[in-house]
């Protein structure tokens, strides 16, 4: 029963990365499309595991009579819930992240408008910040505890 609790997909696993045309403007018609798709792929991905999550705990819930395996399966079913609230969270910050590029919204960052890049929107298509600003916020956080 390993890996029960795994942790959500960070990020897309298997992709073709964007190969930019020469003179190609930035979050061009054709790149938006192309990040539409990866989210898209990311969040079946997302909900398939979501599938087998709930699969995994009602196939358990039948499999424990002794008292000792409920305390571990309770510990178990914790974690899972707990993975499933961020697959619900992570599903629908993909939502809004398409949503963003339905609105030609996409691409730039949402502290001081310069473009994010596109290597680092595949690697985390839900991006809202560049490089520079996600550290900083990162520092600050660190800072204030929160
Ligand atoms: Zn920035």
């Amino acid at each position: 029963m390993a890996n029960t609790a795994a942790q959500p997909r960070e990020r897309i696993t298997n992709f073709t990365p964007y190969e930019i045309k020469k003179g190609e403007e930035y979050m061009s018609p054709e790149m938006l499309e192309h990040f539409k798709q990866l989210l898209l792929q990311w969040k079946q991905e997302l909900m398939e595991e979501v599938d087998r999550t709930m699969h995994h705990m009602q196939e358990d819930a039948a499999n424990y009579a002794d008292p000792s395996d409920r305390a571990t399966q309770e510990e178990e079913f914790s974690l899972e819930l707990r993975t499933r609230d961020r697959e619900r969270k992570l599903i629908k910050k993909i939502d809004q992240t398409i949503d963003r590029i339905d609105k030609d919204d996409y691409g730039f960052c949402d502290q001081c408008g310069v473009e994010i890049g596109i290597r680092r929107l595949e690697a985390r298509p839900t991006a809202t910040l560049c490089i520079d600003c996600k550290t900083l916020a990162e520092i600050r956080e660190r800072q204030t505890g929160i």
